[in-house]
Order: structure tokens, then C-alpha cells, then sequence
């Protein structure tokens, strides 16, 4: 530890000889504890794959599945000679469409093989009810990561031209002559040019609720006069339905403006470039990486994925859960997924005696937050149910004349079907939405639910060799963290059964909103030598890891040996990361989680016990006073 540092930057006087060491691996755009703990996972299920390769005579079928496919992708050989021969199919089915008339008459065929459409349907929980389903209509993505790259005119051309440079680099090795690409980009650019207005910006998407618009039938009727929506959204789901929910308004007021004959040929541009991207990982290994060139120039990463961890990848991908569920078994088993519960259920406990003790709360909110802490589910390392869809892939290989994207197409049916079939439906509240091997954890606010996959319960986040105070300020003030999403800025608006629905008195409702905004306050625009915080952006994160700081506090000073030292360090030791500038300046734009560097000292700063225990004085850049200090949970 440089122990120097501690009052002037915390975050570097633990991880200062990481951070002089640690190396950004070619491939990645930064390198972190938690992407340590995925590499390492990384290769552990890459070995596991080699071996189950040699003999998958023991495995289940959908395992076996899995290593049909990785076959399929790992030969780069039969895919250098396929060429992009198996992408004639999608760019025939594009090709044939003349007039919007006739997209719309392909449109459900389309949205069935999720071939890129500029719009479209996804099925899920309804905010208002959240034991029930409901069919949810927004446009896709643009081409930058944000609407505030097309805001400042010189970042704007300068991102624009790396996608069209990339862009054209791709369509050549797709087979397009130089006077087919230049019509096909600049169509396609003038496509996303039109949905630039009526796109929500990362900060607008980040206040998640606003997303839920419920319109009648007969309002959207109305706005898309060009387009056979409804009747679409009913053959998907296969019953009439009365609403859609809409994720943008602005979209859908805009719709008949924006696709119309007029426009049908930007369209079909558009679907071809966004369709070329879509399907470039399925076909030989200079496409691959071509078509992560832009993506590796957004981040700032080195160069492409080596072709072995690529094609495990490809393959894992599609079968994420069927590994992870081996992977959560096999290494973290069931006497760590009862200890880590037993863990949880303790933060919970601190957390409801916390709320009993809030000093800003009425008595009528405590206990609706009681209640809401009381009824959330727990699931910890590997799932006990995984979704029924994988038993009915079926994975062909290349003998039976199939290629990557006809196995990407059949899959994709498989999925979206499932989806659709779920409309008007309770949810399987069992589901995971992340595979035991992903090193995350989340909480879900339509099911009041927290999820720690078995990857994430490893050190420096959790170990049966670290003191009880490093893991506290590890997995502890991570668990706390996803309990506190259920009283974030968003998560407060659900209620214990995970509906919308306003559960606080007027003046509770009215202290969290002025807490929620110092929050806001405390974190805006301070630098971190990458440029400055968005404190809208990141709101809800914020009062999630400042939130699950002091409740993990408390619970280590419950314990026996309880060391701040030890706490506090281990806090600052799980946000540890290094990152290309690029990808730091990336993440400022699009990601609600804080830069590392502040959810380390910044939230640090912000707690009485931290200045206490180290005598952080006026003097020091760690100090804040404490009439500026936030205290929501
Ligand atoms: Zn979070």
C-alpha cells in the first residue's frame, strides 16, 4: 500500500502497484478485478471445452450441442472456403424487397430471424403488472453508442468517418464494388441521421421508467398509417392485443415521417449495413475481425480476439446458460451457494434495521420498505431452472450442408417464438438473466429479485481466506449494493410485488427526490482525468454503492474482527482498473456505473467513519465537508 496516497487518492494507494503493473490485455479495452476474475474463468471453461471435445460421450445433450457448434465455429477452414456464400440468404431476402409495402409484407418473416429491421417487438414484464407480460414496440440503435456524439459537429465527423471507414472496409470483403458501398453508406447514414432526433440519449434511457408508454390500439393506428404494425404485433403474438407499450415516443409520434416510401431506399441501405454487422461474425476469420474494427476503435482495444477465444465464444454464447449451470455445479457447488444465501440474508437484516432506524423516514414508508426487503428473492451461484428453449436447438453441423448463419437463423426462430409465445403471460420468476459463469450480479426490479452468479464470488470480492472485514467491503458492499437498487431513483418506483406503483408518502417521495438530486450534485462533473462525472447518468448507480457501502459497514462492525483498515481497502481494492483512454471516455458517455475511480474515493470520501478513521482533514483532496456528504440508505 502507498500508504502517502491514502489521504490524497485512496483508489491509487491501494491499487497503486496494480495499477504500475497491471498490463491491458490486446483484446480488451481495459483490465479490472473483474475482468481478472474473467479471464480466469475464461480459461477454465476454455480447457473444459478442449477436454469435452476429445470425449462428449458423458455429456448431456445440450452440452454436446454446445460442442457440435464449437466444431462448427472453430473451423476456420471450411468457413474461409463457405466465404460469405452463406449470407446470400439474408442479403437475397433484403434485396427482393422493393417498396416499404413490401417490407412490411416480409416484416413478421424478418422479425422472426431478428434480421435487422429499424424497428421492432420484444415481450416483457409489464411495469404495472409484473405477473404479467406484454409487448413492448421501440426503434433500433444508431450507429454511434450515443445521441451526444452527433451534438458537437468535429466528435460527430470524426466518429462518422472511422464507421464509414470501417464500414466500407466490410462491405468490400462482403463482395460490394466501390460504387455499391459508397451508395449503400450514404443511404445508411442518412437513415440514421433521421432517427438521431427521436432517440433517447443515454442519460434519458438511464431513467428507465420513462420508458414504459403505454398507447391504445387505436393510437398507434393512428401514427402509423404506412405500416401494418398492429396487425403484425397480433401474428407475432398470435391474439389481438389492445396496447403496446412504447419505449420512445418521440419514435413512434414521428413514424409515418420517417419510414415512408421516400424513404424506402435509405431503408433497405440501412438494413444491408446493419444486417452486413449483424451476421460478419458468422463467416471467415478476415470478416470477423473486420467487422469488430469499429467497435475495437470506439474502445480503444489493440486488435481483435485471437480465432481460439473467438470461436469459444461464438459457441458459448448461444449456450451461456447450459455452460454456466456446469461451471456453477462443478466449482462453486452447494456448500458455498448456502453460505453465500446464508451472507445475503444477513445484509438484508442489517439493511431492514437500518430502514427501522432511518431518522428521515415516516413510519408508514418504513414499513413498505420493510416489506419490500422482506419479500425480495434471493438466488446465489447457479440456477435451479434454466430456459426450456435450449432442448429444442438443434445444431446441425457442416455435413448436414449447414453453415454458421443457417444455425444462427434456426436458433434465433427458436428464441424469438419464445418470446413472443411469453405475451400475456405470467413470468418464470426463476429465470436468470445472466449465466452462473458471468462475473456480475443484478437485481431486477419487476421481480424484486437479486442474482449473484457463482463467477463473482471469488477474491478479491469474497474468499474463505480473506478476513471477514475485506469481504465485507468485497461481495458484502456488493450484495448490499444490489439491495439497494430496490431503493434507488428507479427502483423505488416498483413496489414489493415489482409493479410501478407509488408506495411513499408525499413527503418521503419528496426528501428521496432532494437526496437522489444531492446525489446528483456530489458526483457531477467532478474530474477524473478523463474528463468529468455525468451525475444524471449515474444517479442510480451512485445511491446503489452508497447505499451498499454503509449497510456493508455496519454489518462488519457487527462482526468479531472487524478492521476498517481492512474494509475499506478491500473496497477500493474491487474497483481497481486500468482502461485505454478511449474506452474511459466511452463509458462517461453511455455507462450509469460511476468511473472506478470515483465509486472507490468518492463514495469513500462521502463517509463519516472513512475521514474519521484516517484524520482526512480540509487539507486533503479525500475531504468533503460534511454539510455536502450523502446519506440515502
Ligand atoms: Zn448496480
Amino acid at each position: 500500500m502507498k500508504k502517502e496516497l491514502i489521504k490524497t487518492n485512496f483508489f491509487e494507494a491501494v491499487n497503486g502497484e496494480w495499477l504500475d503493473q497491471a498490463v491491458i490485455p490486446g483484446d480488451q479495452p481495459s483490465i479490472s478485478a473483474f475482468l481478472e476474475l474473467h479471464l480466469g474463468i475464461e480459461k477454465t471453461l476454455m480447457d473444459l471445452t478442449s477436454t469435452w471435445e476429445k470425449d462428449p460421450s458423458n455429456l448431456n445433450d445440450n452440452l454436446k450441442k454446445f460442442i457440435i457448434l464449437y466444431q462448427m465455429t472453430k473451423d476456420f477452414d471450411k468457413r474461409n472456403e463457405l466465404g460469405t456464400k452463406p449470407f446470400e440468404v439474408i442479403l437475397n431476402k433484403i434485396n427482393k424487397l422493393t417498396s416499404l409495402k413490401e417490407l412490411d409484407q416480409a416484416f413478421v418473416d424478418l422479425t422472426l430471424e431478428s434480421i435487422e429491421t429499424p424497428f421492432g417487438f420484444a415481450v416483457m414484464q409489464d411495469f404495472m403488472n409484473s405477473n404479467n407480460q406484454v409487448l413492448y414496440f421501440g426503434a433500433s440503435n444508431l450507429f454511434l453508442p450515443d445521441t451526444s456524439y452527433y451534438k458537437d459537429e468535429k466528435t460527430k465527423a470524426q466518429m462518422i468517418g472511422l464507421f464509414s471507414q470501417s464500414t466500407k472496409q466490410l462491405l468490400t470483403l462482403f463482395g460490394f464494388s466501390e460504387e455499391e458501398s459508397t451508395k449503400l453508406l450514404s443511404d445508411a447514414l442518412a437513415f440514421d441521421e433521421l432517427l438521431v432526433p427521436v432517440t433517447k440519449s443515454s442519460v434519458e434511457k438511464a431513467d428507465y421508467v420513462k420508458m414504459y408508454n403505454p398507447l391504445t390500439k387505436e393510437e398507434v393506428l393512428k401514427l402509423t398509417t404506412n405500416f401494418n404494425l398492429i396487425k403484425h404485433a397480433e401474428t407475432l403474438v398470435k391474439q389481438p392485443i389492445d396496447q403496446l407499450i412504447i419505449t420512445n415516443l418521440d419514435f413512434i409520434n414521428a413514424f409515418d415521417n420517417i419510414i415512408n416510401d421516400n424513404n424506402f431506399e435509405l431503408i433497405k441501405s440501412w438494413m444491408i449495413i446493419s444486417n452486413v454487422f449483424r451476421f460478419s461474425s458468422d463467416l471467415t476469420d478476415e470478416i470477423r475481425v473486420a467487422g469488430g474494427a469499429f467497435r475495437r476503435a470506439l474502445s480503444g482495444t489493440k486488435e481483435a480476439q485471437s480465432k481460439e477465444k473467438f470461436a469459444f465464444y461464438q459457441a458459448y454464447n448461444r449456450f451461456s446458460q447450459i455452460v454456466g449451470l456446469y461451471y456453477g455445479e462443478n466449482y462453486f457447488g452447494p456448500v458455498a451457494k448456502q453460505d453465500v444465501k446464508t451472507m445475503v440474508f444477513e445484509m438484508i437484516d442489517v439493511y431492514k434495521e437500518r430502514i427501522t432506524n432511518n431518522t428521515w423516514l415516516n413510519e408508514k414508508t418504513k414499513e413498505k420498505a420493510i416489506k419490500k426487503l422482506s419479500t425480495l428473492t434471493v438466488h446465489v451461484g447457479y440456477p435451479d431452472e434454466l430456459p426450456p428453449y435450449y432442448n429444442q436447438f438443434e445444431i446441425k453441423g457442416y455435413e448436414q450442408g449447414s453453415d454458421l448463419i443457417q444455425e444462427k437463423l434456426a436458433v434465433t426462430r427458436i428464441l424469438t417464438e419464445y418470446d413472443f409465445n411469453k405475451y400475456n403471460k405470467a413470468p418464470n420468476k426463476n429465470i436468470w438473466g445472466m449465466p452462473a459463469s458471468m462475473v456480475n450480479a443484478y437485481y431486477s426490479p419487476t421481480n424484486n429479485q437479486i442474482v449473484f452468479p457463482a463467477a463473482i464470488l471469488q477474491r478479491p470480492y469474497y474468499s474463505l481466506d480473506q478476513t471477514p472485514s475485506e469481504n465485507y467491503g468485497g461481495i458484502g458492499a456488493v450484495m448490499a449494493h444490489e439491495i439497494s437498487h430496490a431503493f434507488d431513483n428507479n427502483g423505488a418506483k416498483f413496489d414489493e410485488t415489482g409493479s410501478l406503483n407509488n408506495w411513499w408518502t408525499e413527503s418521503d417521495l419528496e426528501a428521496f427526490n432532494q437526496k437522489a438530486k444531492d446525489m446528483i450534485t456530489l458526483f457531477d462533473g467532478v474530474e477524473t482525468g478523463f474528463g468529468p462525472c455525468n451525475g444524471t447518468l449515474t444517479v442510480s448507480e451512485n445511491i446503489a454503492d452508497s447505499g451498499g457501502l454503509r449497510c456493508a459497514l455496519e454489518a462488519s462492525r457487527k462482526g468479531n474482527h472487524h478492521s476498517l483498515d481492512e474494509f475499506f481497502q478491500n473496497w477500493a481494492r474491487v474497483w481497481r482498473n486500468k482502461s485505454s483512454l478511449q474506452y474511459s471516455q466511452l463509458l462517461l458517455r453511455v455507462d450509469v456505473h460511476g468511473p472506478s475511480i470515483l465509486r472507490a474515493n468518492m463514495q469513500l470520501s462521502n463517509l463519516p467513519e472513512f475521514q474519521e478513521f484516517y484524520q482526512v482533514s480540509s487539507e486533503d483532496k479525500m475531504y468533503l465537508p460534511k454539510e455536502k456528504m450523502v446519506s440515502i440508505w
